[in-house]
């Protein structure tokens, strides 16, 4: 066939130059879509996002919100299972439950009301404003929904951002922000309004945190995160760790409290920091919730050599969770004390002393301790013990009023859910908005996007008031 050498050797070259354009391109597109290799470009290319994004009106910057709900779900159950086997935490079918929620609950721009004062001296109105580019932390256990979330409120608000993924999550959270920048670009958005890097480390955090073109740091993770995010001179929003305890007095309708204590436990193999980690109940009522709780799919473990196990197992030092464990199936941690269940056991259930480490630590297993108490006025006590200072969440099952009120009032949580589970306090099941981000040590609370903005003062005097 009439080829000669130098044919082929042109054939050759036409080829590799082809595939060079093409991965050139490729290169180009992933750093369009907010992937870079270093923190500094990663922040810089965020930076200009940001001035294109206010140039933009308020219903064009909806618009690209409604862009990134829609673009992910289209993904949500690659973005599920994506999340479930890089981290090995959690259930596949939940984090479908979470992501919805996130997509249809987190508010936009609605979220930003003005104020306005008017009298004899004229108007004055207060807007609130993009603090600029924000520096998000995410965590593990909820990789893209806090993503997601932080993304809407924080894009709404007017802000780009700068992800720091955890590194045991961040296949998962690249891609999340790959799909979120397709979309605001389709939509007409800037490209890089998201951006984070390909291999995020404690040490990449710690330089974007400090970073002068940072404006505001955002944390949602552990104690150590947010004390870091703390320290770093800048306005931070830090959501931290939970212990939420979850209080039974004997005016509860005891079976709805048994199933929706289960369901908020074991949802996500108690990953979330709302989930219920251990239960306080008043004694004359104990034997029956924990009889309830067992047609929900609960293993009871009352041996104590068993429980003694368990403990080393899940314990190191017999203090510190073993992360090995943390998000793990019931009847996996079961099969490896030697206790074969099926896979319809949703969450072990064990009677322990109130100064446990299974009651005290955050373990974040479907492991729930059950706690005696004499009445109600202990249990409230213990609670607020066992809750740790962290005024994060907690819920309670009962029909009295002041002890509900009680009980709230000592525990100053930000989020205290009666008679539910506790996934209804971030609105899956109750009223209101939700969020993957809840600032109790900063005050935020549940954040929306106008966590993420600047208040600021417009004053005209002497007009524009028509009174
Ligand atoms: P984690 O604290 O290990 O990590 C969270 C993020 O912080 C990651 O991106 C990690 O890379 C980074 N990080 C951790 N230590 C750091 C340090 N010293 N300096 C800088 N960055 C640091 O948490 P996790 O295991 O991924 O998530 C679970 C924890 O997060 C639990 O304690 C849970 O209660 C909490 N949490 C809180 C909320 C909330 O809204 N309050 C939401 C989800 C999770």
């Amino acid at each position: 066939m009439g080829m000669n050498k130098n044919n082929i050797e042109k054939i050759v070259q036409l080829v590799i130059a082809e595939l060079k354009n093409k991965s050139e391109t490729e290169v180009e597109n992933k750093m369009e879509l907010g992937i870079f290799e270093e923190v500094d470009d990663a922040i810089e290319a965020a930076v200009i996002a940001q001035k294109e994004l206010v140039k933009l009106s308020l219903e064009n910057r909806e618009k690209l919100l409604k862009a990134m709900r829609e673009e992910i779900t289209k993904n949500i159950e690659m973005l599920s299972r994506m999340a479930f086997e890089e981290t090995g935490m959690g259930r596949y079918e939940d984090k479908i439950k979470k992501n919805t929620l996130v997509v249809e609950k987190t508010p936009g721009t609605e979220d930003l009301k003005s104020e306005a004062y008017s009298g004899d001296n004229g108007l004055t109105l207060i807007e609130l404003s993009p603090f600029g580019v924000i520096g998000a932390i995410t965590p593990s256990t909820n990789p893209t929904e806090t993503t997601i979330c932080n993304a809407i409120g924080m894009v709404a608000a007017g802000n780009s951002v700068v992800f720091a993924p955890h590194p045991s999550a961040k296949n998962v959270t690249i891609k999340t922000i790959e799909i979120l920048n397709t979309a605001i670009i389709n939509a007409g958005g800037p490209k890089n309004l998201l951006t984070t890097i390909k291999k995020p480390t404690i040490e990449s955090v710690n330089k974007m945190m400090t970073h002068p073109k940072i404006n505001l740091i955002s944390a949602t993770g552990g104690p150590g995160v947010v004390k870091a995010a703390l320290s770093s001179g800048k306005k931070a929003i830090g959501a931290g760790a939970g212990n939420p305890p979850v209080v039974v007095d004997e005016t509860a309708d005891i079976e709805k409290a048994a199933k929706d204590i289960i369901d908020g436990s074991s949802f996500d193999n108690n990953l979330p920091c709302i989930a219920e980690k251990e239960v306080i109940v008043v004694d004359s009522v104990a034997d029956y919730l924990i009889f309830n709780m067992k047609k929900h799919g609960v293993y009871e473990i009352k041996d104590n050599e068993l429980i003694k196990k368990l403990e080393k197992l899940l314990l190191i030092d017999g203090k510190t969770p073993n992360k090995d464990y943390v998000g793990k199936n019931a009847d996996y941690i079961l099969s490896k004390i030697g206790v074969e269940v099926d896979s319809s056991i949703r969450a072990i259930i064990a009677e322990v002393e109130e100064d446990h480490p299974f009651v005290l630590e955050e373990l974040m297993m479907p492991i729930l301790p059950i706690v005696r108490v004499k009445n109600i006025d202990e249990g409230i006590e213990l609670a607020v013990k066992v809750e740790n200072g962290n005024r994060h969440t907690a819920i309670m099952h009962s029909k009295n009023v002041d002890n509900l009120t009680r009980c709230a009032k000592a525990l100053q949580t930000t989020i205290f859910v009666k008679n539910a589970p506790s996934f209804a306090g971030i609105g899956f099941g109750g009223e209101g908005y939700t969020t993957f981000t809840i600032a109790g040590p900063t005050g935020e609370g549940l954040t929306s996007a106008r966590s993420f903005t600047r208040k600021r003062r417009c004053v005209l005097a002497e007009g524009l008031s028509i009174r």
